[in-house]
């Protein structure tokens, strides 16, 4: 027995607990699962996204991210980001 072999051995098992651990501890909301967009789309009801895109209002272009302006889906380059007043 060698103590370098020792010490090589002790200090593996060591970081590979903490990398089990750390996640876990680190981020209780992570239990929970991600974030996803159906989970944002209702907080932000002005913002619409597909994920296999869908047309503009405005300019027909296909965009996964469409925003709600004057109650039509648009695209960033057709939203009006000034702001109307409803
Ligand atoms: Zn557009």
């Amino acid at each position: 027995m060698t103590r370098d072999a020792s010490l090589d051995e002790f200090l593996d098992e060591s970081d590979d607990e903490r990398e089990d651990g750390e996640p876990d501890a680190g981020e209780p909301d992570a239990t929970d699962g991600p974030p996803t967009p159906a989970d944002v789309e209702p907080a932000r009801s002005t913002y619409t996204w597909s994920p296999g895109g869908a047309e503009c209002a405005a300019c027909g272009a296909t965009v996964t991210e469409r925003w709600r302006d004057d109650g039509q889906q648009v695209c960033a380059d057709c939203k009006d980001w000034a702001g109307t007043p409803d």
